[in-house]
Protein backbone atom coordinates (compact mmCIF):
# COMPACT_ATOMS: atom_id res chain seq x y z
CA UNK A 1 0.00 0.00 0.00
CA UNK A 2 1.28 3.17 -0.64
CA UNK A 3 2.38 5.93 1.58
CA UNK A 4 1.70 8.37 0.24
CA UNK A 5 -1.64 9.39 1.96
CA UNK A 6 -0.42 9.13 5.33
CA UNK A 7 2.67 10.91 4.57
CA UNK A 8 0.82 14.01 2.98
CA UNK A 9 -1.21 14.15 6.17
CA UNK A 10 1.80 13.82 8.02
CA UNK A 11 3.45 17.02 6.96
CA UNK A 12 -0.04 18.76 7.05
CA UNK A 13 0.52 18.51 10.83
CA UNK A 14 3.61 19.73 11.47
CA UNK A 15 2.72 22.45 8.97
CA UNK A 16 -0.33 23.43 11.36
CA UNK A 17 2.20 23.15 14.56
CA UNK A 18 5.17 25.27 13.12
CA UNK A 19 2.79 27.85 11.68
CA UNK A 20 1.15 28.19 15.25
CA UNK A 21 4.91 28.16 16.38
CA UNK A 22 5.08 30.97 13.93
CA UNK A 23 1.61 32.49 15.10
CA UNK A 24 0.44 32.29 11.58
CA UNK A 25 -2.62 30.57 10.06
CA UNK A 26 -1.48 26.95 8.21
CA UNK A 27 -3.42 28.44 5.34
CA UNK A 28 -0.56 30.87 5.05
CA UNK A 29 2.12 27.92 4.44
CA UNK A 30 1.46 25.91 0.45
CA UNK A 31 2.72 22.22 0.52
CA UNK A 32 4.43 22.25 -2.70
CA UNK A 33 5.31 18.07 -3.24
CA UNK A 34 8.56 17.87 -5.32
CA UNK A 35 7.61 15.11 -7.26
CA UNK A 36 11.02 14.87 -9.53
CA UNK A 37 11.95 11.09 -10.27
CA UNK A 38 9.00 9.73 -9.28
CA UNK A 39 6.29 9.21 -12.01
CA UNK A 40 2.87 10.16 -12.67
CA UNK A 41 1.42 7.03 -10.90
CA UNK A 42 3.32 8.98 -8.39
CA UNK A 43 1.13 12.42 -8.82
CA UNK A 44 -1.88 11.04 -9.07
CA UNK A 45 -2.15 9.06 -5.84
CA UNK A 46 -1.21 12.43 -4.39
CA UNK A 47 -3.82 14.20 -5.84
CA UNK A 48 -6.16 11.78 -5.30
CA UNK A 49 -5.26 12.72 -1.57
CA UNK A 50 -5.93 16.33 -2.25
CA UNK A 51 -2.46 17.39 -2.94
CA UNK A 52 -2.71 20.09 -5.84
CA UNK A 53 0.78 21.74 -5.93
CA UNK A 54 4.14 19.69 -7.71
CA UNK A 55 7.57 20.93 -8.06
CA UNK A 56 9.55 19.51 -10.74
CA UNK A 57 13.37 19.91 -11.10
CA UNK A 58 14.47 18.30 -14.35
CA UNK A 59 12.80 19.94 -17.54
CA UNK A 60 12.06 17.08 -19.94
CA UNK A 61 11.06 14.87 -17.05
CA UNK A 62 8.77 17.55 -15.67
CA UNK A 63 7.05 17.99 -19.41
CA UNK A 64 6.35 14.78 -19.98
CA UNK A 65 4.52 14.00 -16.32
CA UNK A 66 2.45 16.79 -16.75
CA UNK A 67 1.30 15.60 -20.46
CA UNK A 68 0.99 12.26 -18.68
CA UNK A 69 -0.94 13.35 -15.86
CA UNK A 70 -3.14 15.60 -17.71
CA UNK A 71 -3.89 12.52 -20.17
CA UNK A 72 -5.14 10.77 -16.67
CA UNK A 73 -7.89 13.08 -16.36
CA UNK A 74 -6.59 14.94 -13.10
CA UNK A 75 -8.00 17.79 -12.38
CA UNK A 76 -5.84 21.44 -12.61
CA UNK A 77 -2.86 21.35 -11.19
CA UNK A 78 -0.04 23.95 -9.78
CA UNK A 79 3.51 23.18 -11.45
CA UNK A 80 6.62 24.88 -10.30
CA UNK A 81 9.86 24.77 -11.68
CA UNK A 82 12.38 24.10 -8.95
CA UNK A 83 15.86 23.13 -10.68
CA UNK A 84 19.00 24.79 -12.52
CA UNK A 85 17.58 26.96 -15.83
CA UNK A 86 19.72 26.69 -18.75
CA UNK A 87 19.46 29.79 -21.19
CA UNK A 88 18.87 27.53 -24.12
CA UNK A 89 16.05 25.87 -22.31
CA UNK A 90 13.65 28.27 -21.25
CA UNK A 91 10.72 28.52 -23.69
CA UNK A 92 9.28 24.95 -22.37
CA UNK A 93 9.66 26.21 -18.99
CA UNK A 94 7.34 29.40 -20.00
CA UNK A 95 4.47 27.05 -21.98
CA UNK A 96 4.18 24.21 -19.39
CA UNK A 97 5.10 25.40 -16.01
CA UNK A 98 2.81 28.45 -13.59
CA UNK A 99 6.05 29.29 -11.41
CA UNK A 100 9.77 29.44 -11.15
CA UNK A 101 11.50 29.54 -8.45
CA UNK A 102 15.12 29.34 -9.71
CA UNK A 103 15.52 32.68 -11.61
CA UNK A 104 19.41 33.75 -10.60
CA UNK A 105 19.73 35.81 -13.47
CA UNK A 106 18.24 38.66 -15.83
CA UNK A 107 18.83 37.03 -18.64
CA UNK A 108 16.80 34.16 -18.09
CA UNK A 109 13.89 36.26 -16.53
CA UNK A 110 13.88 38.54 -19.65
CA UNK A 111 13.71 35.12 -21.90
CA UNK A 112 10.75 33.77 -19.69
CA UNK A 113 8.90 36.70 -20.37
CA UNK A 114 9.16 37.17 -23.92
CA UNK A 115 8.38 32.84 -24.14
CA UNK A 116 5.35 32.94 -22.21
CA UNK A 117 2.80 32.25 -24.23
CA UNK A 118 -0.11 34.98 -24.89
CA UNK A 119 -3.46 33.80 -23.24
CA UNK A 120 -1.36 32.09 -19.95
CA UNK A 121 -1.14 33.87 -16.89
CA UNK A 122 1.66 35.61 -16.13
CA UNK A 123 4.60 33.33 -14.95
CA UNK A 124 4.98 33.47 -11.55
CA UNK A 125 8.78 34.24 -10.27
CA UNK A 126 10.57 33.43 -7.11
CA UNK A 127 14.40 34.70 -7.42
CA UNK A 128 17.11 31.83 -5.96
CA UNK A 129 19.00 33.67 -3.53
CA UNK A 130 22.36 31.80 -2.83
CA UNK A 131 22.79 32.45 1.43
CA UNK A 132 25.10 30.34 1.75
CA UNK A 133 27.93 31.98 0.47
CA UNK A 134 31.04 29.32 -0.84
CA UNK A 135 29.23 26.69 -0.11
CA UNK A 136 26.34 27.19 -2.85
CA UNK A 137 27.00 28.10 -6.57
CA UNK A 138 23.70 28.61 -7.40
CA UNK A 139 21.41 31.85 -6.54
CA UNK A 140 22.29 35.68 -7.19
CA UNK A 141 24.42 36.89 -4.11
CA UNK A 142 22.52 39.18 -1.59
CA UNK A 143 24.42 42.27 -2.80
CA UNK A 144 23.21 42.15 -6.42
CA UNK A 145 19.64 40.98 -5.04
CA UNK A 146 18.25 44.54 -5.10
CA UNK A 147 18.90 44.79 -8.58
CA UNK A 148 17.91 42.00 -10.18
CA UNK A 149 14.76 42.17 -8.27
CA UNK A 150 13.47 45.51 -9.64
CA UNK A 151 14.52 44.79 -13.52
CA UNK A 152 12.67 41.46 -12.71
CA UNK A 153 9.55 43.07 -11.44
CA UNK A 154 9.64 45.24 -14.23
CA UNK A 155 9.04 42.45 -16.93
CA UNK A 156 5.74 42.34 -18.71
CA UNK A 157 4.74 38.61 -18.74
CA UNK A 158 6.13 37.48 -15.06
CA UNK A 159 4.88 38.26 -11.54
CA UNK A 160 8.02 38.62 -9.40
CA UNK A 161 6.66 36.84 -5.90
CA UNK A 162 9.33 36.59 -3.70
CA UNK A 163 12.51 34.77 -2.84
CA UNK A 164 13.73 31.14 -2.92
CA UNK A 165 17.48 29.69 -1.41
CA UNK A 166 18.54 25.98 -0.90
CA UNK A 167 20.64 26.72 2.53
CA UNK A 168 23.48 24.45 3.19
CA UNK A 169 22.05 21.68 5.25
CA UNK A 170 22.81 21.11 9.02
CA UNK A 171 21.58 19.25 11.42
CA UNK A 172 21.37 21.58 14.05
CA UNK A 173 18.54 23.76 14.20
CA UNK A 174 19.44 26.81 15.36
CA UNK A 175 21.75 27.36 12.33
CA UNK A 176 18.64 26.37 10.29
CA UNK A 177 16.50 28.76 11.61
CA UNK A 178 19.20 31.20 10.49
CA UNK A 179 19.55 30.72 7.25
CA UNK A 180 16.36 31.18 6.64
CA UNK A 181 16.40 34.29 8.95
CA UNK A 182 18.81 35.42 6.59
CA UNK A 183 16.60 34.60 3.43
CA UNK A 184 13.64 36.80 5.26
CA UNK A 185 15.49 40.00 6.06
CA UNK A 186 16.93 39.78 2.23
CA UNK A 187 13.24 40.00 1.59
CA UNK A 188 11.65 42.10 4.18
CA UNK A 189 13.73 44.64 2.57
CA UNK A 190 13.00 44.25 -0.59
CA UNK A 191 9.29 45.15 0.41
CA UNK A 192 10.44 47.95 2.17
CA UNK A 193 11.61 49.41 -1.37
CA UNK A 194 8.49 48.81 -2.47
CA UNK A 195 8.25 45.62 -4.28
CA UNK A 196 5.12 43.98 -3.56
CA UNK A 197 6.27 40.31 -2.84
CA UNK A 198 4.45 37.66 -0.83
CA UNK A 199 6.69 34.74 -1.26
CA UNK A 200 9.14 32.55 0.76
CA UNK A 201 9.71 30.00 -0.58
CA UNK A 202 12.20 27.84 1.61
CA UNK A 203 12.05 24.90 3.45
CA UNK A 204 12.58 20.60 2.21
CA UNK A 205 11.96 17.47 4.11
CA UNK A 206 14.74 18.15 6.53
CA UNK A 207 14.00 21.39 7.60
CA UNK A 208 10.33 22.33 7.25
CA UNK A 209 9.84 23.55 11.09
CA UNK A 210 12.81 26.03 11.01
CA UNK A 211 11.64 27.36 7.23
CA UNK A 212 7.96 27.79 8.98
CA UNK A 213 8.70 29.17 11.75
CA UNK A 214 11.09 31.79 9.75
CA UNK A 215 8.10 32.66 7.75
CA UNK A 216 7.84 30.43 4.45
CA UNK A 217 5.02 30.77 2.63
CA UNK A 218 5.77 27.35 0.14
CA UNK A 219 7.43 24.66 1.71
CA UNK A 220 9.41 22.12 -1.20
CA UNK A 221 8.98 18.49 0.34
CA UNK A 222 10.06 15.99 -2.23
CA UNK A 223 11.06 12.43 0.44
CA UNK A 224 8.95 13.19 3.07
CA UNK A 225 6.28 12.77 0.68
CA UNK A 226 6.71 9.86 -1.75
CA UNK A 227 10.24 8.78 -0.29
CA UNK A 228 13.52 8.21 -1.06
CA UNK A 229 14.55 8.94 -4.15
CA UNK A 230 16.71 6.68 -6.73
CA UNK A 231 18.20 8.62 -9.16
CA UNK A 232 19.53 5.73 -11.33
CA UNK A 233 16.15 4.77 -11.81
CA UNK A 234 15.07 8.05 -13.12
C1 LIG B 1 14.63 17.93 -4.43
C2 LIG B 1 14.31 19.31 -4.00
C3 LIG B 1 13.44 19.54 -2.92
C4 LIG B 1 12.84 18.45 -2.06
O1 LIG B 1 13.85 17.87 -1.26
P1 LIG B 1 13.49 16.77 -0.15
O2 LIG B 1 14.69 16.78 0.72
O3 LIG B 1 13.28 15.50 -0.87
O4 LIG B 1 12.27 17.23 0.55
C5 LIG B 1 13.13 20.86 -2.62
N1 LIG B 1 13.64 21.90 -3.33
C6 LIG B 1 14.47 21.70 -4.36
C7 LIG B 1 14.99 22.88 -5.10
C8 LIG B 1 14.85 20.42 -4.71
O5 LIG B 1 15.70 20.25 -5.73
Amino acid sequence: MSLIPQNLQAIATTIVAAAQESGRPAESVQLLAVSKTFGADAVLEAVAAGQRAFGENYLQEGVDKIKAVQDAGAPKLEWHFIGPIQSNKTRPIAEHFDWVHTVEREKIAQRLSEQRPAGLAPLQICLQVNISGEASKSGVTPQELSALAHKVAALPNLTLRGLMAIPEPVEDYAQQRAAFAALRALYQQLRAEGLALDTLSMGMSADLRAAIVEGATIVRVGSAIFGSRNYHKA
